[in-house]
C-alpha cells in the first residue's frame, strides 16, 4: 500500500489504469467502509482509498472539531485489506482556491438531512467532483446508510461522468441492529442500547408503516419514551425518488435523523 499526499504524485502513479476503483471516507475506517473497498478490491485492477475530513459540508464547527481522528488504526487496517494507494490529501491541495459554494445539485439536497443541513450536500457533491478530477476512476463506492448521499451523487456522476459508475453498497449494521458509523465512536453504553432499540422499533414498524395499519406519529411516540434529545426527521419514501410511496412495485424505507446526546445519528431501514 502506498500512501501519498501529493496529487501530482498521485495521477503519475494512477494515470494509465483504466479500470481504477476509488472510495472516499473521512476515516475512522469500520465494518461499512471495509464491505466498500472488498468490494471495489473484487470489481477493479487497483484501489484508491482516500480518508479527508471534510469541513465544508460541517454545518457546526464543533462537529467538525470532534470528528474521530484515528490515522494509525486506520492505516493498519488498510494495509491488511491491501488496497493499492492510501490518498491523504491537504485541504489546500483539494481546495487551492476555496470550495465552489454554487454547485449546481438535485432538489434531493432540499429534504431530509438536507432541510436541517444547509449547504451540506453542496459541499459533499463539491468535494467528491474534486477528487473524481484527481483520481479518474472508473468505478466509486459510497454505502447506502447514507442513502441521500448515494441518490445526489449518483444523479450528479450520471450527468456529468459518462465513464463513471456509481456502485452502490448495502448498509453493514452491528450485531444489535445499528448502521455501523464512525459516529458510533462517540456514543455512550447507554445510547449505545438506546440506538439498538431504536433500530428494533422502526424493522418491526415498517410493514405496519407502509400499509397503513400504524402511523408515524405513534412510532414517534415510542422512540421519545428513550427521553431521546431530539427527532430530526421520520418519514416513510420511495428510495428513488425520495417522495411519498404511491405504489406498491416502489422500494420503501423509512429514512430517520436524531439526536444522542450531541451525537447525531442517521438510518434508513
Ligand atoms: P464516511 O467516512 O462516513 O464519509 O463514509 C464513507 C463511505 O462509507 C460513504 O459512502 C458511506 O455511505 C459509507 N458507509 C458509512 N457507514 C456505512 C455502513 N454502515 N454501511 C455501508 N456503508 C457505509
Amino acid at each position: 500500500m502506498k500512501i501519498i499526499k501529493d496529487k501530482n504524485k498521485l495521477r503519475s502513479l494512477i494515470q494509465n489504469d483504466k479500470n481504477l476503483g476509488f472510495v472516499p471516507t473521512m476515516g475512522a475506517i469500520h465494518n461499512g467502509h471495509m464491505s466498500l473497498i472488498r468490494k471495489s478490491i473484487s470489481q477493479c485492477n487497483n484501489t484508491v482509498v482516500s480518508i479527508f475530513i471534510n469541513k465544508p459540508q460541517f454545518n457546526k464547527k464543533s462537529d467538525f472539531h470532534k470528528y474521530p481522528r484515528v490515522l494509525k488504526k486506520d492505516i493498519s487496517i488498510l494495509k491488511k485489506l491491501k488496497i493499492d494507494y492510501l490518498y491523504l490529501p491537504t485541504t489546500k491541495q483539494i481546495y487551492p482556491d476555496g470550495p465552489n459554494k454554487k454547485i449546481k445539485i438535485n432538489r434531493f439536497e432540499k429534504k431530509l438531512c438536507g432541510k436541517h443541513r444547509p449547504g451540506h450536500f453542496k459541499s459533499v457533491v463539491d468535494v467528491v467532483d474534486r477528487f473524481i478530477k484527481i483520481i479518474n476512476p472508473k468505478r466509486i463506492y459510497f454505502g447506502e446508510k447514507d442513502m441521500q448521499q448515494l441518490k445526489i451523487i449518483s444523479d450528479y456522476v450520471n450527468n456529468k461522468y459518462r465513464n463513471l459508475k456509481v456502485v452502490p453498497c448495502k448498509t453493514v449494521r452491528s450485531k444489535n441492529g445499528v448502521a455501523i458509523s464512525s459516529r458510533n465512536l462517540l456514543l455512550s453504553k447507554k445510547e449505545t442500547i438506546i440506538a439498538s432499540r431504536i433500530y428494533n422499533i422502526l424493522k418491526n414498524a415498517k410493514y405496519k408503516l407502509i400499509n397503513k395499519k400504524i402511523n408515524i406519529n405513534y412510532i414517534e411516540k415510542q422512540i421519545n419514551k428513550f427521553n431521546i434529545k431530539k427527532i430530526e426527521y421520520i418519514k416513510v419514501l420511495d428510495i428513488n425518488k425520495l417522495i411519498k410511496p404511491h405504489y406498491s412495485k416502489n422500494k420503501y424505507r423509512i429514512f430517520i435523523s436524531y439526536y444522542l446526546g450531541k451525537t447525531r445519528l442517521i438510518d434508513n431501514i
